[in-house]
């Protein structure tokens, strides 16, 4: 068996950690638009720092795509950090070498060294071995607290380890990967999966995986028309993935096979197109008239939805069931994180960006036992894929001493 190492089972104190972070946050005109990812963080951060450790902070933030650019330097997050901690946060001009090196030698115990964009190198994302290398370099023992990131075969989280050691997952890694890990494998029935969001082609695999351990599937969003169109229902103007209409007839098939519910919307609120400020109608039905697009569920959907969830003892949601960024889009969505919410001895995880902005703007999100800071990484776990970030942590491992847990 493989076992990731946890940050407080490696001796830190007095040791210059390299701590990989996932500080990716919205940024408009180089202001920080929501600080979550920070926050996040900070457990971490203060454990190894009141710990005795020092810190060589590393994240990428946007696509600046192997090259420096201005617009994406951390800069910003440096400054955030620094008054989220209390404690100077220094930045580096760059992430790897000799003057960066001597920066991190010269942290004092307690220091924090913000390195900038790791991909400002194109080897972060090649997984380049020199690269790795050279972040290496910087720190006397590695930890991942970069959940978000752990689905990527990037230098920082994947090549590192076989150069920096011991590597231990972070506090909210090692959460994440304990939270998804109960609900991949050890989900009490019944267990309900509530899927929304804009594209079919990004969830199939997932729906695929969990079609073996899930009751029902509950469908919303955008995708929910490419599925009524596989099942031959009028969806007027709505948003379908026409490539995957096919896929999804199988995918319902194969739900039937398996005795789980897949069940799609029994009415909608429509428009003549998805601008704001258009009147809006409710369908009768599960049919789209010709001219109209679909935009939420409709409130007989929400009830369905509502009492499935009221009788589950497990639920996993990602992706919001309509257009929720436009009111009166948004009421599909709010009603499905209020029924989550009000459930009782259920254990509810939320995943992906979109999902967890509407919970948190309700209020909702320490209603829910856990909500999970990476979209695609928590998607990709839960459809059974080894993580590169946490496969190399796991790999990493086998040749240090591990403590028992
Ligand atoms: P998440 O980030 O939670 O994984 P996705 O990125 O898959 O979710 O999907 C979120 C997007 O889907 C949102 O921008 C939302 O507006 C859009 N969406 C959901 N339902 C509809 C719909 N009926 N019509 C248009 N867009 C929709
Ligand atoms: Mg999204």
């Amino acid at each position: 068996m493989s076992h990731t190492l946890s940050v407080r089972e490696i001796p830190f104190a007095s040791r210059r950690v390299f701590l990989r972070v996932d500080f990716n946050v919205p940024l408009e005109a180089g202001r920080i638009t929501d600080d979550t990812r920070l926050a996040a963080a900070l457990p971490t951060i203060r454990l190894l720092l009141d710990g005795g450790a020092s810190i060589v902070c590393a994240s990428h933030l946007g696509r600046p795509k192997g090259k420096p650019r201005p617009e994406a330097s951390l800069r910003p997050v440096a400054a955030r950090l620094q008054e989220l901690l209390g404690r100077k946060v220094t930045l580096a001009p760059d992430c790897v070498g000799a003057e960066v090196e001597g920066m991190a030698r010269a942290l004092p115990r307690g220091g924090v060294l913000l390195l900038e964009n790791l991909r400002f190198h194109a080897g972060e994302e090649q997984n380049d071995d020199a690269f790795a290398r050279g972040l290496a370099a910087l720190g006397e023992a590695y930890v991942n607290d970069a959940f978000g990131a752990a689905h990527r075969a990037h230098a920082s989280v994947a090549a590192i380890t076989a150069h920096l050691k011991p590597a231990a997952a972070g506090l909210l890694m090692d959460r994440e990967i304990g939270m998804l890990t109960r609900l991949r494998d050890r989900p009490e029935k019944p267990y309900v999966a509530l899927l929304g969001g804009a594209k079919v082609s990004d969830k199939i695999d997932l729906i695929d995986h969990l079609l073996g351990r899930v009751d029902a599937i509950l469908v919303g969003g955008a995708m929910a028309y490419t599925f009524l169109k596989a099942a031959g229902v009028a969806v007027g103007g709505s948003r379908v993935e026409a490539d995957r209409v096919d896929a999804a007839r199988a995918t319902a098939a194969r739900a039937r096979e398996r005795g789980v519910r897949l069940v799609l919307p029994v009415d909608h609120i429509v428009a003549d197109g998805p601008a704001p400020g258009r009147p809006s109608d409710t369908t009768p039905g599960a049919a789209i008239p010709d001219g109209m697009v679909g935009l939420d569920v409709g409130p007989q959907t929400r009830a369905v939805f509502g009492a499935e969830i009221a009788r589950a003892r497990t639920v996993f949601w990602n992706g919001p069931l309509g257009l929720f960024e436009v009111a009166p889009y948004d009421q599909g969505t709010l009603a499905a994180a209020r029924a989550i919410a009000a459930a009782e001895r259920c254990f509810s995880v939320v995943g992906g960006g979109d999902s967890v902005a509407a919970i948190t703007r309700l209020g909702l999100a320490d209603r829910f036992a856990h909500v999970s800071t990476g979209g695609g990484a928590s998607l990709e776990f839960l459809s059974g894929l080894t993580l590169p970030g946490v496969a190399a942590l796991d790999s990493a491992s086998g040749d240090a001493p591990v403590a028992s847990r």
